[in-house]
């Protein structure tokens, strides 16, 4: 095919206008961060001097709801595809696929990275169709097999990453020439979930957490000084759930009580999914689990309640188990790990205030000194694509007009 040079010079012209369009249109940086299991009232503690300056100088609301189930890989995918869990697909930390006799863990990493699981569309994957670059120092669905629906830049997860490395990974992004810095960022620290599991929400050493990750706002903040990017960066921090404390003396043993013979249990503690290979033997151990039931509830998909937005992805099971707040439910193999049962948990009735984590925002889009009530996490996603200047995607299940009232200028 013959091109003329006048052909070329056009396309070179209009190339040159969307990257001039990009850059007028001013986009200003966005941080993300999460703090894993930083329940809602946390900073009530008098712990959180960086908390307080971001109250008095951005945006608090009274807590930020979780979907269902308050879980970790669930809630971080909800908040950047703004779907609920079942939606986009990640409806566990652990899931068992019928269809393909896979099991997707958080700890088997080839799995975590396999694109399969992920039918939702991630905020950077939004952004870098539209030309706007993002970057991730971890979050769950930042390491995806497929290379467009990664961020730009990211960084493979590994927990016991230096906390200090974290920040200065993220300003060093920052500090990339213009055309290949990223305008998206998120930072992620697992710090009060761990603590939480291991010595409960009112201990001592999730005081400690507390006052630490604090303290690491107060050091992004010096360092994006120091890079004169102060004034022109927002900053939102979230969690992904909170936490409520459990104990080993409230735990019931699901597969003992369901005495069943074809059944796969996946998950424990305040879920459990059960896959029954005899489909006949279905209706008898619902109907042996109904009957007992007793500090946990026992669904069949289509029975668990609407308002968790939870009940016909396959990937649920024949039956589904809640455990009351504070419950734990397991197998006979979980006696051997009842350590797990003392402490905290999460994963229960995401109107359970203890399930609630926090939502700040501070930074040039965000209203100063300005409180509102619960936000659902999903309403993130379509905030985030405000902010970028970019279209979300449709067919989501959050809304801006559910949270844009605390942006600076709404259009
Ligand atoms: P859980 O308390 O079971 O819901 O999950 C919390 C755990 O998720 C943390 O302790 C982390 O180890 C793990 N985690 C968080 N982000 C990632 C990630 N991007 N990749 C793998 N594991 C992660
Ligand atoms: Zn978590
Ligand atoms: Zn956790």
């Amino acid at each position: 095919m013959k091109v003329s040079f006048n052909k070329v010079g056009f396309i070179i012209f209009l190339t040159f206008l969307a990257v001039i369009n990009l850059y007028s249109q001013n986009i200003p940086y966005t941080i993300l961060i999460s703090f894993d299991g930083f329940r809602w009232d946390y900073t009530s503690r008098g712990l959180t001097p960086n908390f307080d300056y971001i109250e008095k100088h951005g945006v608090k609301a009274l807590s930020l709801k979780s979907s269902f189930p308050s879980i970790t890989f669930p809630n971080h995918i909800s908040i950047v595809t703004g779907m609920y869990p079942q939606n986009h697909g990640v409806i566990a930390n652990t899931m068992y696929d019928p269809a393909t006799d896979k099991i997707y863990s958080l700890y088997d990493t080839a799995e975590v990275r396999n694109a399969y699981w992920y039918k939702g569309e991630m905020i950077w994957e939004t952004a870098r169709r539209q030309g706007v670059i993002t970057a991730s120092y971890f979050w769950p669905g930042s390491e995806m097999n497929l290379n467009y629906r990664r961020p730009n830049y990211y960084e493979k997860y590994e927990h016991n990453r230096d906390y200090l490395e974290r920040i200065n990974g993220v300003i060093n992004w920052l500090k990339l020439p213009y055309s290949e810095r990223p305008k998206f960022i998120t930072l992620y620290y697992d710090l009060t979930d761990s603590e939480g599991h291991r010595y409960g929400p009112d201990s001592p050493q999730v005081n400690a957490a507390i006052s630490k990750l604090d303290s690491l706002l107060g050091v992004l903040f010096n360092k994006l000084e120091e890079i004169n990017l102060r004034d022109s960066v927002n900053i939102i921090i979230v969690s992904d759930h909170g936490m409520t404390e459990i104990s080993k003396d409230r735990y019931l043993n699901i597969e003992e009580l369901s005495s069943c013979n074809s059944c796969k249990f996946f998950n424990r503690g305040a879920i459990m999914n059960i896959f029954i290979k005899d489909k006949n033997e279905v209706d008898a151990v619902y109907n042996r689990l109904k009957l007992k039931e007793s500090h946990y509830k026992v669904y069949k998909p289509s029975e668990i309640p609407a308002e968790y937005h939870f009940n016909y992805n396959h990937l649920i099971g024949d039956l589904f188990i809640l455990s009351e707040p504070g419950w734990s439910v397991g197998t006979t193999k979980d006696k051997d790990r009842m350590h797990d049962y003392n402490g905290g948990n999460h994963g229960f009735d995401n109107s359970f205030m203890d399930m609630h984590g926090i939502f700040y925002a501070i930074g040039p889009s965000f209203k100063e000194n300005y409180k509102t009530g619960t936000i659902e996490n999903i309403n993130i996603y379509p905030l985030l694509c405000k902010i970028l200047k970019i279209v979300p995607k449709q067919n989501i299940d959050g809304k801006l007009e559910n949270i844009s009232f605390i942006l600076k200028e709404r259009e």
